[in-house]
């Protein structure tokens, strides 16, 4: 994989950063006690904080399956977060050798993970990393990674852009949706979105307290209903059953891959959608 020179970083230790939450979350031993601290607030006011995570992780494995299945062999992944088991690319490598993958993230203690981890490419396959702000979509289009002399990704044929677990974290003052219709415009017809987000429409007290214990802690996010995470697909074509939570999401897609937690109510404070770009 392809990486810029190495340079002293300040990980912010002092403060929660919403990857190492979600880390810590997940099992992970990247993070750092105020982390933890700040997840077990929010675990306390919303103990199905850590389901909603684990699903996500799954719809993740999921839907790289799919799309690769359907002849998908490149991935724009935006708020990458920290590796864990697999990662895109060991999944859609998994199934195309070549397939091509562009990690792109915030968080400097993603891009030092990136690189002692996101390693295991095959010969074939190719799998770059873009720090950038999805807040500043020029960074990651206008990145030498796409648009120099042998770009990762060739954009004349479909991507898969993902945006998972990473909007909620993006409010509604920074325009999410003009970032997302920037990010869609120069994919190819074919390409698709694959998009997460969290949700209170389903248990709106606990998701709220959780959410309120994020911002308090100086994490911006939220939560989003149905109709607010569609229309992130404006434009596009949803592929059935269209956004919908966890439980009516998997037996669409998961084949026999069962829906992690299913008898945790919290499993479905989630929206998924995958849609293609006509
Ligand atoms: N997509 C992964 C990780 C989700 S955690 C998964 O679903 O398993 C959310 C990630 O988004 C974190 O790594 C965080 O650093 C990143 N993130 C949050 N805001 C971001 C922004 N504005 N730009 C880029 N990445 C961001």
């Amino acid at each position: 994989m392809r990486l810029e020179p190495i340079q002293p970083v300040d990980l912010r230790t002092d403060r929660p950063q919403s990857a190492r939450m979600y880390d810590f979350l997940l099992g992970g031993k990247t993070n750092f006690p105020v982390d933890r601290a700040v997840a077990e607030q929010a675990l306390a006011a919303y103990p199905g904080l850590r389901t909603v995570t684990r699903m996500n992780r799954a719809f993740m494995r999921i839907a790289v399956e799919f799309l690769a299945r359907q002849g998908i062999t490149q991935f724009l992944d935006i708020g990458t977060g920290i590796p864990t088991t697999p990662n895109v690319h060991e999944i859609a490598q998994g199934i195309h050798p070549d397939a091509r993958i562009v990690y792109t993230d915030n968080d400097p203690i993603v891009l030092a993970h990136a690189r002692a981890l996101l390693t295991g490419t095959t010969g074939e396959g190719r799998v770059d990393y873009i720090e950038a702000d999805l807040r500043q979509p020029q960074q990651i289009l206008g990145h030498s990674c796409l648009t120099g002399e042998h770009p990762a990704l060739d954009l004349d044929r479909p991507v898969a852009l993902q945006l998972i677990s990473v909007l909620h974290f993006v409010p509604d003052q920074d325009e999410p949706y003009a970032l997302v219709r920037e990010l869609l415009k120069p994919l190819a017809p074919g390409s698709y979105l694959v998009l997460s987000h969290a949700t209170a429409d389903s248990n709106p007290e606990a998701v709220n307290r959780g959410a309120d214990t994020y911002r308090a802690a100086g994490v911006r996010f939220q939560t989003r209903d149905r109709a607010e995470v569609e229309a992130f697909a404006d434009g596009l074509e949803l592929l059935a059953p269209g956004v919908a939570t966890p439980t009516t999401w998997w037996p669409a897609f998961a084949g026999d891959a069962e829906l992690p937690y299913a008898d945790d109510p919290a499993v479905d404070d989630a929206y998924l959608l995958i849609a293609r770009k006509p």
